[in-house]
């Protein structure tokens, strides 16, 4: 049915990769099958992260393994190249690849070849020239970012319960978050009531000893599930000592002191920054059109504008939000939209494959729900609110139904299960960061934990 030999290359494979591969996969099986289509996708990981539930992960309640899908096993018809696209050139239908092949041969780049380009390698955090940042500072967008965070507040709580200096401890005892979207505030929500569990433990760490900051610039937190939710989200983070700052910005976090725009300074280990993201910069190294924020221009048919046989969706693409009254709307970037527009891409590059017709993505953005810690959370899905236990029991049931594959779901459910009849895991494994420390030492070397050695609670 389909006219030639397609090639499709899909860039990145996350949300939008995954999905879009996975439907391509299903919707040209007989075409793979007959060796008149083919698949590649290209993406540093061979997983795809489900970054809604990192927070869980922070805090324990899922295992990193099950936060992530192998992308081999699901896209058993689809070429995997674990690599990164560093410029396309689709005037020549041609994008320079470095994959783990090239990185050890020392040969640099290579070059391949493609009928239909997908670009979706979503966002990187945005950062600001703030002293101090780029050194101290972590994010909280990967599964790796997610467990050493959650190390690092137990190796803090470690440091403070072990040492005699009270500035010391002060500091490893203070933990700020910078920006009030879902992955700040979810991932503060986990951790903090992670570290509350975990302070019982511990004969000389209080959970009033600690002191939890959330910095927001804006003057609301949660914008994802509307005003009234994000007022009670504030409320209640403050109910749980939380120090939540609005209308107030980081100014610096040099010699790890945590500087903000209300005067105040908190000397800290820890400073994790959330404060929105902003689109891939490989964007940049292509021809193809951006609109001012750096996002992909795409028309509601999920073509880049102005071109032919090229495609996004996701973070990267600034989508039209056809369901807006306003027609200069774009469609936000979160996973709500990069699922469905994964599918009407995936079902677009057939349509074009076939010669049919091509589908509009139109979706009216639904609400959101968040996690504040263990049975607690806030939502507001179709205009219902909701708060406390009901809200983060939806979340679970919610995220349970959207993780990919049932082999996920079941993992997941176990670990729930499991974590609701025995007590939480409160270990720290900062350890398997440094794997090869112990037999440094013994062959002689310098041990990480050695005082003096500053390669330890980097973040
Ligand atoms: C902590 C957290 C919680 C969240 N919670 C929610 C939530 O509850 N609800 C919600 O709707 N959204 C949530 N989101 C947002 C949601 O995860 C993103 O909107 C979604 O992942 C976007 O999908 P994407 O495919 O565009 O990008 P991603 O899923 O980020 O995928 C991009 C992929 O491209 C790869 N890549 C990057 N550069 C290259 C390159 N040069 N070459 C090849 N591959 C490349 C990346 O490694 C990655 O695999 C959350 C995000 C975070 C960080």
């Amino acid at each position: 049915m389909v006219k030639e030999r397609a090639r499709i290359l899909v860039v990145g494979g996350g949300y939008v990769g995954m999905y879009t591969a996975l439907r391509l996969q299903r919707r040209l099986k007989q075409e793979l099958g007959r060796g008149e289509a083919e698949i590649t996708v290209v993406t540093p990981d061979p997983y795809m992260t489900y970054q809604p539930f990192l927070p869980e992960a922070a805090a324990g309640s899922i295992s990193p393994r099950h936060v992530v899908v192998p992308l081999r096993r699901v896209l058993s018809e689809c070429r995997i190249i674990i690599g990164e696209a560093t410029a396309i050139d689709h005037a020549k239908r041609t994008a320079t690849l470095t994959t783990l092949a090239t990185e050890e041969e020392g040969t640099g780049t290579e070059q391949l070849s493609y009928d239909e380009l997908v670009l979706a390698p979503g966002s990187v955090s945005r950062t600001l020239p703030i002293p101090g940042l780029a050194e101290h500072a972590i994010g909280f967008k990967t599964v790796e970012e997610a467990i050493g965070l959650r190390n690092h507040v137990l190796e803090q709580m470690d440091i403070a319960s072990s040492t005699r200096d009270p500035e010391i401890r002060d500091a490893a005892l203070t933990f700020v978050f910078v920006g009030g979207g879902y992955a700040g505030v979810e991932a503060l929500g986990e951790l903090e009531d992670m570290a509350r569990y975990a302070a019982r433990y511990y004969h000389n760490v209080r959970p009033e000893d600690m002191k939890w900051i959330l910095v927001e610039a804006s003057d609301r937190i949660l914008p994802e599930v509307g005003e009234d939710m994000g007022r009670y989200t504030v409320t209640e983070l403050r109910r749980r000592n939380i120090d939540v700052r609005l209308h107030t910005r980081l100014e610096s976090c040099a010699d790890r002191v945590a500087v903000l725009s209300d005067g105040s300074r908190f000397p800290t280990r820890t400073v994790v920054w959330t404060a929105g993201v902003k689109p891939h910069p490989i964007l940049a190294a292509g021809d193809l059109p951006l609109n001012a924020r750096g996002r992909l221009k795409c028309t509601p048919e999920l073509t880049i504008d102005g071109t032919t046989h090229a495609w996004a969706a996701g973070d990267a693409a600034a989508v039209p939000d056809v369901t807006a009254a306003d027609p200069d709307a774009e469609c936000a970037p979160n996973a709500q939209h990069a699922v469905r527009q994964a599918k009407v891409l995936g079902d677009n590059i057939v349509h074009t494959l076939r010669g049919e017709p091509l589908e509009t993505y139109a979706h009216k953005y639904a609400g959101s729900v968040a996690s504040l810690g263990f049975h607690k959370g806030v939502a507001q899905v179709y205009g219902r609110k909701l708060k406390g236990y009901p809200a983060w029991f939806m979340h679970r049931v919610y995220h349970l139904s959207r993780v990919p594959t049932f082999n996920r779901k079941a993992r997941v459910l176990a670990e729930w299960t499991l974590s609701g009849l025995f007590k939480r895991e409160i270990v720290s494994l900062g350890s398997l960061e440094h794997p090869r420390a112990e037999f440094e030492l013994a062959a002689g070397g310098k041990h990480p934990h050695n005082p003096g050695d500053d390669t330890k609670g980097s973040s």
